[in-house]
């Protein structure tokens, strides 16, 4: 191994289950890079009592099995316009203190939906598409709650006819935002778990997204009564012994998604499909152990040792996974 290269994806604070939960296939948008798997509306999924049992049924497991901490994310389709969504998230913040809530969303719900919302959230993941967005509202919504989550993030997706157009609207939110995270995210081939990265034809927007992932500016203190989450979060370690917050857009980006032969958690994380099967990771080494319409979800699962070729789903490379030299893991392996 090289100096700089990955050597493991390993919790910051102690271990914490990971519920990642794409709600549906209903969108508000249809991104001509995305695929009716997000927006075809097949699977509305409208059986909030169901869920919140499942959920609560899951929790448990979970805890019996040692985990204090959870960390839920929900995307789709777009779960802001998803009518359990709420209620949900209600179940959570009153059952489940201290649990780590975060959403990918297109960010179209208008301010005062925020402003009545926000305090369900600690992280906003708000992805950015140029083909439908409403610039202004975004960008409103963004001044709002830009000094208020633990994390908030744009996430630009590049599209490849109006990159530029992107990059405009990145300096423009540099501009007026006092505090920003801004992430350059090249498209996927129709946008699923395992897809691959879209070949860019103009050499300069490959060269772009090399040099840019990551713009940060925090000037504002955040003021907030979004309540305080247990620390559920992973950081990368190289074996420079260099360690910095884990972003799996970067590990992607820099091709260090291959983790063949190293020990990976699957049993920390479900991840939930728009059909409603509950899944141990979004890999070919998990498996289903049930489905969210259904009542008495029940699952077991033992850690594995990768044999993908590479992890491309955000969520599963965010599950803790150590190369076999990693020392932290060595009490575990
Ligand atoms: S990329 Fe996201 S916002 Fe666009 S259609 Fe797909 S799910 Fe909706
Ligand atoms: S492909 Fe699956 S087993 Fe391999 S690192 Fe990713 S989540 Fe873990």
């Amino acid at each position: 191994m090289n100096k700089s290269t990955l050597e493991a994806i390993w919790p910051a604070k102690g271990k914490f289950a990971s519920i990642t939960w794409q709600v549906s296939d209903v969108c508000n948008y249809k991104c001509s890079y995305c695929n009716p798997g997000n927006f075809g509306a097949n699977h509305k999924n409208l059986q909030t009592e169901i869920y919140i049992d499942n959920l609560r049924s899951m929790v448990s497991q979970f805890k019996a099995n040692g985990y204090e901490s959870f960390r839920f994310f929900f995307s789709g389709g777009e779960p802001t316009v998803w009518k359990p969504f709420i209620p949900i998230l209600k179940y959570i913040r009153e059952e489940i203190p201290g649990a780590l809530v975060a959403v990918n969303t297109n960010l179209s719900k208008p301010l005062d939906w925020w402003v009545e919302n926000h305090t369900l959230f600690n992280d906003i993941v708000a992805s950015f598409h140029v083909e439908f967005c409403d610039k202004e509202n975004y960008l409103k919504n963004m001044e709002y709650l830009q000094d208020k989550m633990d994390y908030l993030v744009c996430r630009l997706l590049m599209h490849d006819e109006r990159f530029l157009e992107v990059v405009d609207f990145s300096t423009l939110l540099k501009e007026k935002l006092q505090n920003y995270t801004i992430e350059y995210a090249a498209l996927m081939e129709a946008l699923s778990p395992h897809s691959e990265m879209h070949y860019y034809k103009d050499e300069w927007k490959r060269e772009f997204l090399k040099k840019n992932n990551l713009e940060e500016q925090k000037i504002l203190a955040k003021k907030s009564d979004v309540p305080l989450a247990k620390p559920s979060y992973c950081e990368e370690h190289y074996t420079d012994g260099s360690i910095i917050g884990h972003n799996s857009n970067r590990v992607v980006s820099e091709s260090q998604n291959n983790f063949t032969g190293w020990k990976c958690w699957i049993n920390d994380a479900i991840f939930i499909t728009p059909s409603g099967d509950v899944r141990i990771a979004s890999c070919d080494m998990g498996k289903i152990v049930g489905n969210i319409n259904n009542p008495g979800v029940k699952f077991t699962s033992q850690p594995v040792i990768c044999n993908q070729a590479r992890c491309n789903c955000g969520t599963d490379i965010g599950i803790r996974k150590a190369a076999k030299t990693f020392s932290l893991a060595q009490g575990e392996i």
